[in-house]
């Protein structure tokens, strides 16, 4: 924030609390330790993403959670900029893996909200068609075997179809909505 700038204190409206979110989803795998969370802001002093996004904080996520503005929280596409790199669950004094409630928030997204951005959309898509996240093109396979190196694993289609039959993944990847933009 610049010196000019004025500060505007968000305005939290009592009836946006849930007070039962925390407990919900700290029972989820990955967001287990998320009331250990004391606010030292450590992960978002050292996030890459926070670094380059006026508005993505890990730290505020946690708050956001422990509070209970589930609304909030799964309507804010900045949730969808977390690139996954861990150095938030590395560098947390707490144990707290901030990585994995956001990826717990991203799930209900989807569940919830029926929505994810497209390009998440393409690359489940791409794992459930060829078996990788990205299409490998040919030229790739020959370079590699012009450079001798190993020829890549051929994945087992059938066991992916079925995994993602088992999970819903298939299901939803038919019924999701997609928005295009991540507003950074
Ligand atoms: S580093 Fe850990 S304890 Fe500190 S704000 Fe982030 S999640 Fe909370
Ligand atoms: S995992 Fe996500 S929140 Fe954590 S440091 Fe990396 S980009 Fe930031």
């Amino acid at each position: 924030m610049s010196e000019t700038q004025e500060y505007t204190p968000t305005i939290i409206k009592a009836e946006e609390l849930d007070p039962k979110f925390k407990y919900k989803l700290s029972k989820m795998p990955g967001a287990e330790k998320l009331m250990l969370c004391f606010q030292c802001g450590t992960c978002t002093a050292d996030c890459p993403i926070s670094r380059f996004s006026d508005f993505y904080r890990p730290r505020k996520i946690a708050r956001m959670v422990q509070l209970g503005l589930k609304d909030r929280l799964l309507s804010d596409d900045a949730l969808w900029l977390c690139s996954t790199c861990f150095t938030c669950v590395d560098h947390c004094p707490q144990g707290v893996e901030i990585a994995g409630i956001v990826r717990v928030l991203r799930n209900l997204t989807v569940r919830e909200k029926g929505v994810m951005p497209i390009v998440f959309k393409e690359l489940a898509s791409n794992i459930l068609r060829t078996g990788y996240v990205y299409q490998i093109p040919e030229s790739r396979h020959k370079r590699r075997e012009m450079q001798g190196l190993p020829t890549l694993p051929k994945p087992n289609l059938e066991d992916v179809k079925k995994m993602f039959r088992i999970t819903g993944s298939s299901g939803i990847l038919e019924t999701v909505q997609t928005f295009d933009k991540v507003k950074s």
